[in-house]
């Protein structure tokens, strides 16, 4: 209660920021106290707000420790975020929508202390990511959204609403975002890989979309039982889910094609997006100017990436794989027959029809992904080359296929080096003694 009411005599003293002329990072934080401050204009707290960018024009002989103290001084704490940032949001839609005020939780950027490298921010997150939460009045710094939303819900739990409804179900939808879509996150927006423990992009992306599936299953099932995720009443799962979904949403078009044909073929194609996560989201939008507000802003940065270009060169984004078909796709598709002597989930070994050596066997990958010559692998190809090589290495010592000690392993890049068929493959052969150098 006592909280309660001095955050009370706070929102008094708050007034409506006025419009920083300092660059687009100052202007978001600026423009980030409009919703939350509720009361009118006074002189004294106009100088509270014009802190946190001023002192981003610290002198360069500032130690990390003096920067940081110059940062909003006033704030008794400070979140390290950005716009963009889909992690930092939930703890942007905590702020918001407890209508915390300025002066207790001031928005600052990286920037502002020299950068994510710097030492002043390494000092607050050791990992050097956003977001990352500081207190002037207790020197505590904390990284980590799920650790800082939580601070934030303790520290400000005189002030609703609560989001720890009596649902334990919201502990773990958070949980399972963090655990399963934030660490696979990088497929929707990096230039290559790695996706954390997803071996390929398309990987990833199936692999999200199913952690989404798996989410919107735990949510309440009916729309009079909301309007939000576990209820009524708005949870840590609503903040935490909401802004991956913003991302999710904007992102999971460009990669249309990400879902294998066969699935399409032998089942109905499912949205990468569940029906009732896409109807909540659309309502928290619709209807929630907290979330409304985080949608902008993360929204603005992901326009800007547009813009820039940012999928262009991302694989199944902007670059795809449109070359011609071969004859190993219907080897692949087993409508041309072969000798399979081994096959799994994304590779496909077989006799080869004119064989070079007593042995001879060609390794090829399922989904071509691009691969018509080696020359065209890039980083997005690495778990997809390893799968290759090591099965090239295992089929090299079975004596059952009339291998022995000894292989000739072949990759033929291009014409003039011998390749006739553009899906890329690996020869084994063995079974004699080979000379060198080759013809
Ligand atoms: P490249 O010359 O492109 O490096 O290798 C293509 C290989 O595919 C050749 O060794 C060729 O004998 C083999 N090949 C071509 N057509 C067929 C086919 O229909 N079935 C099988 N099993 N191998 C084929």
């Amino acid at each position: 209660m006592l909280l309660h009411h001095s955050l009370k005599k706070v929102f008094a003293l708050v007034s409506t920021t006025t419009a920083s002329s300092k660059g687009s990072l100052s202007n978001w934080v600026s423009t980030t106290t409009a919703s939350i401050t509720t009361s009118s204009s006074s002189s004294s707290s106009s100088a509270l707000y014009s802190t946190a960018s001023s002192s981003s024009s610290s002198s360069e002989s500032d130690t990390g420790a003096g920067i940081l103290g110059k940062l909003a001084p006033s704030a008794k704490n400070l979140l390290f975020d950005v716009p963009v940032s889909n992690n930092g949001g939930r703890a942007r839609i905590i702020l918001y929508k407890k209508e915390i005020p300025e002066s207790e939780c001031t928005i600052v950027t990286p920037m502002d202390v020299g950068g994510l490298r710097s030492e002043a921010y390494r000092a607050i997150n050791p990992q050097g990511k956003m977001p990352a939460l500081h207190s002037h009045t207790t020197g505590l710094s904390l990284a980590e959204s799920d650790t800082i939303c939580r601070y934030l819900l303790s520290e400000y739990s005189a002030l609703a609403p609560s989001f720890q409804p009596d649902n334990p179900v919201s502990n773990e939808i958070a949980r399972f975002h963090d655990l399963y879509l934030t660490t696979i996150q990088t497929c929707l927006y990096k230039p290559g890989p790695p996706f954390g423990s997803m071996g390929s992009r398309k990987e990833a992306l199936q692999e999200y979309s199913k952690q989404l599936y798996l989410i919107a299953n735990l949510m309440v099932d009916d729309d009079d039982e909301g309007p939000y995720m576990c209820g009524k009443e708005v949870s840590l799962a609503d903040a935490t889910v909401f802004p991956s979904i913003v991302f999710a949403s904007y992102m999971f078009p460009k990669f249309e094609d990400f879902q294998e044909k066969e699935n399409s073929q032998s089942q109905q194609r499912q949205p990468p997006i569940p029906k009732k996560l896409e109807e909540w989201y659309q309502r928290m939008i619709d209807t929630d100017s907290a979330f409304q507000k985080v949608y902008n802003e993360i929204m603005g940065g992901l326009s800007e990436w547009n813009e820039k270009g940012r999928w262009d060169s991302i694989w199944l984004a902007g670059v795809r794989d449109t070359e011609p078909g071969t004859l190993f796709d219907k080897i692949i598709a087993k409508e041309i027959p072969a000798s399979i002597v081994k096959e799994d989930d994304k590779i496909l070994a077989f006799q080869d029809i004119n064989p070079a050596a007593p042995a001879h066997v060609l390794v090829i990958p399922k989904d071509r992904a691009g691969l018509t010559r080696l020359r065209q692998a890039t980083p997005e190809h690495y778990e997809i080359l390893g799968r290759l090589l090591v099965a090239a290495g295992e089929i090299a010592k079975d004596e059952a296929l009339g291998f022995g000690e000894d292989a000739r392993i072949v990759i033929n890049d291009g014409a003039s080096a011998g390749q006739e068929i553009f899906h890329l493959h690996v020869h084994v052969m063995g079974g004699r003694q080979f000379s060198w150098p080759p013809g």
